[in-house]
């Protein structure tokens, strides 16, 4: 086995002198004006009195009755991990399964994130989950996203999961029942079902989040968030044509992942776009291509297995042979393991790696800031739009369009950074600074609250064993055996990155989290056991393991610019997730599962 061709910048590639010392002053500067004392609290949920924000634009809410019935499987979530852990318990033999979610729809992300460009990141063919499975081929590298939650419906029709399944529903309590070893089920629709097995996929990035804005809630013009998109009011759909935006004059507020896709649609069909930019995005290539049909004529049965494989491999550090996929994300697998964890490379001193990595990133992050001169024809435009941190203090962008937008006559970049931000908002105007820009509509592309799960807002209390609260048991920090249960919580599965693994590739985590509960739960109606549940002790070495074997990432993250990457400023915690990587965490539960499995398997029915 050897490593992939590394297509990223050589790190002793003399030809580019790079002055680090400069570089890493400037980059101190940059993150300097920008760290704001109120860190997470600038932002305010899309909830309470900014409740609109976050309706359902989408389906209309229907009036049911309520359920008091029993199943033996209750899914709250219909995203990808949702789908697919439905999907592999059906594969089990699973019959009773009800599917519950907040939207009118399957597809999670996709459900809520509609916004003209919207495309996904990861390369299609390892993104799109059971694609084998459901008998398809994407027809793009990177799909849009309309093409991805067709595709959520597809396997939710593939395995019929629209059968029990309760859309516009969201639990409001989980109650563990002593005398009946099964789960009281509470909702907003009056609901009181019961459930022999809860499992919870409620996502990471789902609550959109405002800025803190003052006078935000005087503004009379037209709002939204960029997950809740208006065509009602835009006209167009998710590839543009916009044109009820012709006669408008527009706000887009943040260039995250999400502005970089928005704002070509809305600089092209407006009548004129007010980009406010706090921190640039690094935009890189993108390189989008329709599928070759010879190529996918050409794929034989476990061809996704192996790509998925693949490319998690590469960016978890570990050796493969070829690098099947070849994009930005693979090419840059060594800068990602800054943030996103994974085998290190222990052939060379950490001094001497660290030396490397710095290096590498300069010439990358010089190679991006030098594609916005190639492309800004403005040089003062330009020089705003250029990147001033290392290539993993915010999520990577890839545009062909995004660039190119601030060459067009009806596009005003403004630069809000040493404002921390947007100064105020009026009745019809930002405010930045003393000055004021008038609009008809802000459209704030602000993103979401990080990782807040029902479970842990505790909008969702759980009560297990006894009463006991679940947020009352994790008092000192999360309990978890792999991630997944909890000692107390009987038959409750979590699916999410918290004591687990973690990757760009998200939905493979997901793949891999789902086949791991239908397993386990396959065993245990086998053995008939009324309640899966960790030992005390088994969740106690999991924290202990994760603990030991955390990558401390705090001094990179404290020199970066803020933003949700690192808690804007205050530095996420070492060992959210298992640092060794998805690899390795991959490999210990399969031996786990060939090995230990009977551990959670207590109680014999
Ligand atoms: P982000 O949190 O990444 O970006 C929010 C933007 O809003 C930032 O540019 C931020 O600036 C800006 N902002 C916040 N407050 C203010 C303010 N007061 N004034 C001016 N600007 C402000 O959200 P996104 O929705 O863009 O992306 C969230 C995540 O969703 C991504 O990181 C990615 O994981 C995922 N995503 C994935 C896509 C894919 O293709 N797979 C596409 C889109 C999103 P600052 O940076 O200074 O904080």
């Amino acid at each position: 086995m050897s490593t992939p061709p590394d297509t990223s910048p050589n790190p002793d590639d003399r030809t580019e002198e790079i002055d680090l010392e400069a570089l890493r002053a400037r980059y101190a500067r940059e993150r300097d004006r920008r760290i704001r004392p109120d860190g997470l609290a600038q932002y305010r949920s899309a909830a309470g009195e900014f409740g609109y924000y976050a309706k359902d634009p989408y389906t209309p809410r229907t009036e049911r009755e309520p359920k008091t019935d029993t199943v033996e499987v209750l899914v709250i979530g219909g995203g990808f991990g949702g789908l697919l852990t439905g999907a592999r318990l059906r594969q089990a033999g699973v019959e009773s399964i009800r599917m519950l979610d907040e939207a009118g729809d399957f597809g999670g992300t996709w459900y809520w994130n509609r916004y003209p460009g919207i495309h996904c990141d990861i390369e299609s063919y390892s993104y799109m989950p059971l694609l084998e499975e459901v008998g398809y081929v994407p027809e793009w590298r990177y799909a849009p996203g309309e093409e991805i939650r067709r595709h959520a419906i597809a396997i939710a029709e593939t395995f019929g999961l629209y059968r029990d399944t309760l859309f516009h529903t969201r639990v409001t309590a989980l109650t563990w029942d002593e005398q009946t070893d099964e789960w009281v089920v509470e909702t907003d629709r009056g609901d009181r079902m019961r459930a022999r097995f809860v499992i919870t996929s409620s996502g990471t990035l789902t609550q959109p989040k405002l800025p803190g804005i003052p006078g935000i809630e005087t503004f009379r013009g037209h709002t939204f968030h960029t997950s809740r998109w208006d065509y009602g009011y835009t006209g167009g759909d998710q590839n543009g044509g916009l044109e009820g935006l012709a006669d408008k004059r527009v706000a887009v507020v943040g260039t995250g992942a999400t502005g970089v896709q928005v704002i070509p649609h809305v600089g092209r069909d407006a009548r004129h776009l007010y980009v406010f930019q706090r921190t640039p995005s690094t935009v890189d290539v993108r390189d989008n291509r329709p599928t070759d049909p010879e190529w996918a004529a050409s794929l034989r049965p476990g061809w996704q297995r192996e790509r998925m494989r693949n490319f998690l491999e590469i960016i978890a550090g570990e050796e493969v042979e070829n690098d099947l996929i070849r994009d930005g994300w693979t090419s840059t697998a060594r800068l990602q393991r800054k943030m996103i964890t994974g085998a290190v490379d222990t052939s060379v001193s950490p001094e001497e790696r660290e030396r490397i990595e710095e290096l590498v990133d300069a010439r990358k992050m010089n190679a991006i800031r030098a594609r916005v001169d190639e492309v800004v024809e403005d040089p003062a435009t330009a020089e705003l739009l250029k990147p001033w941190y290392r290539y993993m203090c915010k999520r990577p962008c890839f545009s062909d369009h995004y660039l190119q937008t601030f060459n067009r006559p009806n596009v005003t970049l403004v630069d809000t950074a040493d404002h921390g931000g947007i100064t105020r908002m009026t009745e019809d105007a930002i405010v930045v600074g003393e000055t004021e820009y008038p609009v008809d509509c802000v459209i704030f592309a602000t993103g979401f609250d990080l990782g807040v799960s029902g479970v842990l807002s505790g909008t969702m209390p759980v009560r297990g064993r006894g009463g006991r609260e679940l947020l009352q048991a994790w008092g000192m920090g999360p309990r978890t055996l792999h991630g997944f249960y909890s000692d107390g919580f009987p038959n409750l599965f979590h699916l999410g990155a918290l004591q687990n693994a973690n990757s760009v590739n998200f939905t493979h985590i997901l793949s891999e989290q789902a086949e791991h509960i239908a397993a386990v739960i396959a065993r245990g109606r086998k053995a008939g056991v009324r309640a899966i549940e960790p030992s005390t002790e088994a969740v106690d070495a999991w924290i202990r393991t994760v603990r030991e074997t955390a990558h401390d990432t705090s001094a990179f993250q404290a020199e970066c610019t803020p933003g949700y990457y690192n808690l804007e400023g205050a530095g996420l915690p070492a060992g959210v997730t298992y640092s060794p990587g998805p690899v390795a965490f991959h490999r210990l539960l399969a031996d786990w599962r060939e090995n230990h499995m009977h551990e959670v398997l207590g109680t014999e029915g």
